[in-house]
């Protein structure tokens, strides 16, 4: 048998793709990942980055309020029953990304907990390989695996995630426990510029922490935040520990700054990681275009379309600039579309 669709990739992104080409009665097969020990370390098990976090204040059409009923109607008990009580303050990233999987699986998408580790590309059927041994061939494939956020890999951070420890300040900045208060962004680049003067909306300082004497930022980025009143940059120094405890989460970093082996701990309600994303594109070996900094390339201009026809791309695989769930969400409709139209000229329906 060969599959018309395979989506591999679980986030906003795969979701809305495979609830566009279920619609489409295309029957997608959807690779949400694996439940395995190296995806809860690298941040990638099924249901994407979204589910890494608490409350989502910016998708769409979930204001503030108590959801708890819709909830319960909506999401089946067995998956129900295992979700945090409702917080009252909008959807939380799982309860979120549970609606998205629950939405496509009524259109008839059918949902594998696998990893594809393993692709063919040369050759149409296309066929791939999971992680248990599973053989599927597909007329057309999209790629939704999205990209994790990079850490020092500090055991602090990980105990302070979600508690103050985070990795995108669009995302978290606004939530009270960032406001009025200082805190510390760790980076250089154009990323670290962009997420430390977004912060400093909500904080009282911004500390950036960095390894070097200069910025790899662009200049233009960096003389905004090197001019930002609110911003102090610590040079030549690296964090060595997130501080804080179980009560209030972060409290503050321990820096460590060179020459003179100088350790300074730096009061902080939050930390953010900004030292870069990695997209998840080893599992196709090269077969795809790819930017230098290894996302998928759309290789035609505001279309889906990879490097090899009949596959597609859609969310933060194909994204480093925008990462946020609305967009991811929007160019998985976009591939599936694509997809579907492509399908067509090819007499599949
Ligand atoms: C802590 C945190 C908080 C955030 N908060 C917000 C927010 O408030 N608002 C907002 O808009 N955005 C937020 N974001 C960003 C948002 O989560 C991402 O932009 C969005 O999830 C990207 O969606 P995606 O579908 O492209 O991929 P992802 O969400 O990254 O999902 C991809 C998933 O695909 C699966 N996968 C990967 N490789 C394979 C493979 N080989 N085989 C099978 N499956 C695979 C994995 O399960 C992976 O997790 C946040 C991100 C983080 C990390």
């Amino acid at each position: 048998m060969v599959e018309n669709v395979v989506i591999i990739g679980s986030g906003p992104a795969g979701w809305a793709a495979a609830i566009y080409v279920a619609r489409a009665s295309l029957k997608p097969l959807v690779f949400e990942g694996a439940l395995t020990a190296e995806n809860q370390t690298r941040g990638t098990l099924p249901l994407g980055q979204l589910a890494l976090t608490t409350e989502v204040e910016n998708y769409p059409g979930f204001p503030a309020g108590n959801l708890s009923q819709f909830l319960d109607t909506a999401i089946i008990n067995d998956k129900r029953q295992y979700m945090a009580p409702h917080t009252g303050h909008g959807v939380t990233g799982p309860e979120l990304m549970e609606l998205m999987r629950q939405q496509a699986v009524n259109f008839g998408t059918r949902v594998i907990t696998d990893d594809v580790v393993d692709i063919d590309l040369s050759k149409r059927p296309f066929r791939m390989q999971t992680l248990e041994g599973m053989e599927v061939q597909a007329h057309s494939v999209i790629i939704a695996t999205g990209a994790r956020a990079n850490y020092l890999g500090l055991p602090s951070e990980d105990r302070f995630k979600n508690r103050g420890v985070s990795a995108c300040a669009v995302c978290d900045g606004a939530l009270p426990r960032f406001r009025d208060r200082p805190l510390v962004v760790v980076g250089g680049g154009d990323s670290a510029m962009e997420e430390a003067t977004y912060l400093t909306k909500f904080a009282s300082r911004v500390y950036i922490v960095h390894r070097r004497d200069a910025f790899r930022a662009s200049k233009v980025m960096a003389d905004r935040a090197l001019g930002n009143p609110k911003i102090t940059v610590k040079w030549n120094s690296h964090v060595e520990e997130v501080l804080g405890s179980d009560e209030d989460g972060v409290t503050g970093v321990r820096i460590r700054t060179q020459p003179g082996d100088h350790e300074e701990a730096l009061e902080a309600g939050g930390y953010f990681a900004a030292i870069g994303h990695t997209p998840n594109t080893d599992f196709l070996k090269g077969q795809l275009q790819l930017t230098d900094k290894k996302y998928l390339v759309w290789t035609k201009p505001f279309r889906t379309h990879t490097s090899v026809e009949g596959v597609f791309a859609a969310g933060d695989v194909a994204d480093d600039y925008y990462r946020q769930a609305i967009t991811a969400a929007g160019s998985g409709c976009m591939a599936a579309l694509d997809c579907e139209r492509w399908l067509a000229t090819q007499d599949v329906h």
